[in-house]
């Protein structure tokens, strides 16, 4: 009941650059049988009916504030509410799936993860996380696959050359070693699997039966359907198409007090959790700029298409694919930028890599390409070709089809994947600010992370030992 025990009366408010100032008094302590909302004092019925008190209606008051409605955002606020007593409001520049989480493709498979990596915990964990959510839906009646279009399709990661099908076969070893259960395929095992599949004798692939999927608009429909049954106990609001421009920072230890937003400010009493995924970088750059604070989260945006085809029977695709190319192409790093700017060599930063996955509801998706582009989320018909003309080159009946002839039942999602140029999301508490956290930066397995993350967000802003070690994701690496 952290919320009960303090409020806040504001005397006075002064913008100072671009950093509000804003006076504000503490009252600890929930003793008195009144409690502030606006300038009244109401009677203690009144206040106890919802733990979130307007301080007056441009003004509220939470535990934590979490900036970032993606699904890295509302795991956390999931993983919260359930988990402890503390109110939670969640801020937004624009509404759910807006980001990156809209467009991802959805699995959450570990064929093409390393054992042993600084990340594999973290993986391992959040994997078991979606597993036991999955199966405890299953346990209240409910059916995984509408609730998060969740489909238990295994994946293989596809090799065509020697070199890829021995890093297969070694990958396939580690995966057994470290306890998933792991196939190496053949190429006939492959071509029995995947009749669809352009497979020769030197072709072979890493396949883990286990492996899941999801649809990322049902999962994060369904988690802010979980998060909305707490607002009528006082402990959930949601704020979209606000997007957050400052903080607030007071008190005699300079601690961070609240968020302000385009609309109002949010004060927190626990914690602020930015979770702007591929905007951490300008986000934290613009919130902290007149604090004197050296602070540069180097996230950038990397651009993704994805080709979605509805009602497509001409390929059939019976688990998820992935080439083995997949994984150079997402530990590539980024090149140099332009003069500083958001600007890059188109030429030198395209990758395209084969992934294909049936959805929910039978669709195809075609993914996907990566690019350091900036921040726009422009369609780029050419890279749609690219993501085509790949498809082709791993399933012949696509090269007889032309992509122009699917106009109408073709969609395309494009996102922008938090990239870090040393391959792990920042995860934790910002130096010199405790009650600040950043969790962002997970490039192309947010999803996949995002119930890990909100776990280990969770125990860190409740003072718990951690499940996993998140010395690896500190945000000490950039101070
Ligand atoms: C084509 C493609 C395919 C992908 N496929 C997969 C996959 O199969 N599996 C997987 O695990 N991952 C996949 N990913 C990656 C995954 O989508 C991302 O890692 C994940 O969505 C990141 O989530 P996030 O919450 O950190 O960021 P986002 O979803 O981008 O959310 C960040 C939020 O912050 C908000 N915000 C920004 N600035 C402000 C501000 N000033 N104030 C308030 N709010 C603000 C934004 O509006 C946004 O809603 C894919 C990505 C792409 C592009």
């Amino acid at each position: 009941m952290a919320l009960a025990s303090t409020f806040y009366l504001n005397t006075l408010h002064t913008h100072n650059n671009d950093t509000l100032s804003l006076r504000t008094t503490r009252y600890p302590g929930f003793a008195s049988n009144s409690s502030l909302i606006g300038s009244k004092l109401l009677p203690r019925s009144s206040a106890v009916k919802s733990r979130i008190r307007p301080i007056s209606a441009s003004h509220e008051a939470f535990d934590v504030v979490v900036i970032g409605a993606g699904i890295i955002g509302l795991s956390i606020a999931r993983q919260l509410l359930i988990e402890s007593d503390l109110s939670v409001a969640v801020v937004d520049k624009a509404v759910p799936c807006s980001g990156a989480t809209g467009a991802g493709q959805g699995y959450l498979w570990m064929v093409h993860k390393t054992p042993g990596s600084e990340k594999w915990d973290l993986n391992m964990r959040s994997y078991k996380l979606w597993n036991m959510l999955a199966e405890s839906l299953q346990k209240q009646g409910l059916n995984p696959l509408e609730e998060l279009g969740w489909k238990k399709t295994g994946s293989i990661l596809v090799g065509r050359t020697h070199s890829e099908t021995d890093m297969l076969k070694k990958r396939t070893k580690h995966l057994i070693e470290a306890g998933l259960k792991a196939e190496y395929l053949c190429s006939s095992d492959l071509f029995n699997k995947e009749p669809a599949l352009l497979v020769d004798e030197d072709s072979g692939a890493a396949f883990l039966p286990d492996d899941c999927q999801l649809d990322a608009h049902r999962t994060v429909a369904y988690i802010e359907k979980a998060n909305k049954n707490f607002t009528s106990k006082g402990r959930y609001a949601e704020f979209y198409n606000e997007p957050v421009k400052c903080l607030i920072r007071g008190g005699s230890n300079g601690e961070v007090e609240g968020v302000e937003t385009t609309k109002k400010r949010l004060y927190s009493k626990k914690a602020i959790i930015v979770a702007t995924g591929s905007w951490t970088g300008s986000v934290m750059h613009d919130l902290v700029r007149n604090w004197g604070m050296q602070l540069n989260i180097p996230i950038r945006p990397r651009k993704g298409h994805l080709l979605v085809l509805e009602n497509f029977n001409s390929l059939p695709v019976n688990h998820g694919l992935m080439e083995a190319g997949y994984v150079d192409h997402q530990t590539a790093p980024s090149p140099p930028m332009v003069s500083g700017l958001e600007r890059y060599d188109h030429g030198r930063t395209l990758s395209v890599s084969m992934t294909a996955t049936v959805d929910a509801v039978g669709n195809i998706l075609l993914g996907s390409s990566r690019e350091f582009v900036g921040f726009s989320t422009d369609l780029d018909e050419s890279i749609v070709n690219h993501i085509w003309k790949r498809a082709g080159d791993f399933f012949p009946t696509l090269k007889t089809l032309s992509l122009s002839d699917l106009s109408a039942s073709r969609n395309v999602r494009v996102g922008l994947r938090p990239y870090m140029p040393d391959g792990k999301p920042v995860i934790g508490p910002v130096p010199g600010l405790s009650n600040l956290y950043l969790a962002a930066g997970h490039e192309g397995e947010g999803l996949a992370l995002a119930l890990g993350t909100a776990e280990l967000v969770t125990d860190m802003v409740l003072g718990r030992p951690t499940k996993v070690d998140d010395g690896p994701f500190s945000v000490h690496r950039f101070c």
